[in-house]
């Protein structure tokens, strides 16, 4: 589940994700509480061409009870930054969550309250009656709520120079409307307007820069398989959208630049 929240202590802003999975430390870094899977990602990214393009990563340290990946804080020296999380690609779940939901045909109300809060008539007549749905069906039909599934991307939230947050737009379906949030997103300073394959937008009065963040659900495909990341996902064929959000992205960027 997603939490959200804004945690600023010096520099440091949290705009998305888990709550308590962060920490600031000293010296231009930022502790992520420690997953196998992302630290792993990361290792083989500060190996790959895109490593200008992410985070620098500089291993793991143990805080407490708790380890956590250093990661180079993004914000460090930027002042009164504005930053937007936009996340990347038509699906936010892996495969292997669906395919072991399935496993499991029990009925939960804690997801079926969730939908119902959203949209009270997404649950079927018998989902309503039952006041429960299968984890197999919530994964599925919550992406639809947003433009993940349509357009590739969803923009996760917006924190503005003054510290305020926007976080409204995770409904929003639509090009117009995602171009409308992109505008507001560069409202301050048109001539900044950032363009790149990224899921963290961030720019002060000097500098714009456009990271991606987040490889905590990233891993390497099994050795027989290949995905575009341009074309549609069916089960089974892994594909991640990557590609379709950013030409969302730039379609939207496009337009707005042209009004
Ligand atoms: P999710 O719920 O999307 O899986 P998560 O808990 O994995 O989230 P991230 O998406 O990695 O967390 O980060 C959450 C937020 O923390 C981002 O939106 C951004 O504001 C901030 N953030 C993450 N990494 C950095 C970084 N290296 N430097 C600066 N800010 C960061
Ligand atoms: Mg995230
Ligand atoms: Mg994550």
């Amino acid at each position: 589940m997603m939490h959200w929240s804004l945690k600023r202590q010096s520099s440091w802003v949290q705009l998305a994700g888990h709550q308590g999975n962060f920490q600031v430390s000293k010296g231009g870094e930022v502790l992520k509480l420690y997953s196998e899977l992302e630290a792993k990602c990361l290792d083989s990214l500060m190996r790959d061409p895109l490593r200008p393009f992410v985070p620098q990563y500089y291993g793991l340290v143990t805080r407490g009870e708790h380890c956590y990946i250093r990661l180079e804080d993004l914000l460090n020296g930027l002042r009164r930054p504005v930053i937007m999380d936009c996340k990347m690609g038509v699906r936010t779940f892996q495969e292997e969550e669906l395919v072991k939901a399935r496993t499991k045909p029990n009925l939960r109300s804690d997801m079926y309250q969730k939908m119902v809060k959203v949209d009270p008539s997404a649950p079927t007549a018998e989902e309503h009656e039952q006041k429960g749905v299968t984890k197999w069906r919530y994964l599925q039909w919550r992406d639809t709520t947003s433009s993940t599934s349509t357009l590739g991307f969803r923009i996760e939230g917006i924190m503005m120079e003054d510290g305020s947050v926007q976080r409204d737009f995770r409904k929003i379906h639509s090009l117009t409307q995602v171009t409308e949030a992109l505008l507001y997103f560069t409202r301050s300073q048109l001539d900044t307007l950032v363009i790149g394959s990224s899921l963290l937008f961030v720019h002060d009065h000097s500098k714009a820069s456009v990271w991606m963040i987040d490889f905590g659900k990233t891993m390497p495909l099994p050795d027989s398989k290949e995905v575009q990341h341009g074309v549609p996902w069916v089960e089974g064929n892994r594909e991640d959208g990557y590609l379709i959000g950013l030409t969302s992205i730039l379609t939207a960027l496009s337009q707005a630049i042209s009004l």
